[in-house]
């Protein structure tokens, strides 16, 4: 088998899970009582802007009371050490994997602490609640949201994503159901291309049969379980 050199990691929900971070799909399709499409749709938002403002606001000072788990802690440990290419893609808004100390990452589904300015197109760092319209440090307009990517809304960075599943020799999956496009197309874009892939998951899921292989268990068991190996071998 030819050495590993580079290598794309998709992380979803179950990563977080354990640090106490829950999601529409853990939560049952329910999220602190609200449906997806009123807080997680452009019209949800356009319909109710202190509903979703006041929601996500919630859920950026949560996060910010949240710690890494031994799992984005074996991630940044392998983004550290690992000579060849490296992308961690996630599906998560929250920034644990950052905090942990990865930095090849990339937030296909926008970011908690970012707001994003619908006037300017400026994406400034945020950790403040923004329900009372606070002016966007760019160009001074009160049209800041929060800069995730809702549903009915296009990923960021496809072609980036696409570009490094093209060069992987292994893609991995960690905590995610396989079931949501396009990240449950990754597995079978970098298998066509010739890539290793594995899922590492607490449960199989209904995209477990496009992996090579697939470990189940808690992602603070399994992940770096894996990385030691990957590692050391
Ligand atoms: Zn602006």
């Amino acid at each position: 088998m030819a050495p590993l050199r580079n290598i794309v990691i998709l992380t979803g929900a179950g990563i977080s899970a354990e640090s106490g971070i829950d999601t529409f799909r853990s939560a049952g399709g329910l999220w602190e009582q609200h449906k997806v499409e009123d807080v997680a749709t452009p019209e949800g938002f356009a319909r109710d802007p202190d509903l979703v403002l006041r929601f996500y606001d919630m859920r950026r000072a949560a996060i910010q009371t949240k710690t890494p788990n031994p799992a984005h802690e074996a991630l940044a440990k392998l983004d550290g050490a690992w000579g060849g290419e490296l992308l961690i893609v996630t599906q998560n808004v929250d920034d644990l994997h950052e905090r942990a100390g990865a930095t090849r990452v990339l937030h296909m589904h926008g970011e908690h602490l970012n707001a994003w300015c619908a006037a300017c197109d400026a994406r400034p760092r945020w950790t403040e609640p923004l329900i009372h319209r606070p002016p966007c440090p760019a160009c001074g307009e009160p049209a800041l949201r929060p800069d995730v990517v809702w549903f009915g809304e296009v990923p960021y960075e496809m072609d980036r994503i696409h570009a490094a599943l093209r060069e992987a020799d292994l893609f991995v999956s960690i905590g995610t159901s396989g079931a949501v496009y396009p990240a449950a197309g990754f597995v079978r874009n970098a298998r066509s291309l010739g890539a290793q892939t594995l899922e590492l998951n607490l449960e199989a899921s209904q995209g477990s049969r496009w992996f090579d292989e697939t470990r189940l268990g808690p992602a603070s068991e399994v992940v770096p379980a894996w990385v030691d190996e990957l590692l050391g071998g």
